[in-house]
């Protein structure tokens, strides 16, 4: 019995595809937002003054106050990679 190669690459790639959807879109939930005031005093190689941001950044999250959200990037360990 011969199976068709063409149909069984087309599954395979069907799978893959659903794959990286999903892990694309676990991204999305997860992905942090820095809040329009971090992201401006970053731009400025400054930190945000703002107190509500200053306590976040210490807890390693991003200003919710501020429209931030989730974990801060701890862009130092990136670059060591
Ligand atoms: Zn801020
Ligand atoms: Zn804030």
């Amino acid at each position: 019995m011969k199976i068709n190669k063409s149909l069984i690459a087309f599954l395979v790639a069907s799978l893959l595809t659903v794959g990286l959807a999903f892990a694309g879109e676990a991204k999305k939930d997860d992905a942090a937002k820095v809040a329009g005031c971090c992201t401006k005093a970053a731009k400025e190689s400054k930190a945000c003054g703002h107190e509500c941001c200053v306590a976040a950044a210490k807890a390693g999250n991003n200003c919710e106050k501020c429209g931030g959200h989730g974990k801060a990037e701890v862009k130092k360990a990136d670059a060591k990679k």
